[in-house]
């Protein structure tokens, strides 16, 4: 059991050491963090969502709400 803990230690240092630059935003519909991706590298600012399925998800809910 002991054996657990200086493992974890050294994993979450090189993680640590090991970060990755890139831009990420939270989705306003599920609330999750998403990075930045190569396919979005022209219209970065203009993404709110993290997936064409949360995009339909906020289409769908205005849609209610204007009910
Ligand atoms: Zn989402």
């Amino acid at each position: 059991m002991s054996m657990f803990g200086p493992i974890t230690t050294v994993s979450s240092l090189s993680m640590a050491h090991k970060k990755v630059h890139l831009p990420s935003k939270i989705c306003p519909i599920c609330l999750r963090p998403f990075s930045w991706r190569k396919k979005w590298q022209k219209q970065w600012l203009q993404i709110k969502y993290c997936s064409q399925r949360c995009r339909k998800d906020k289409a769908a809910k205005q849609l209610f709400s204007d009910d």
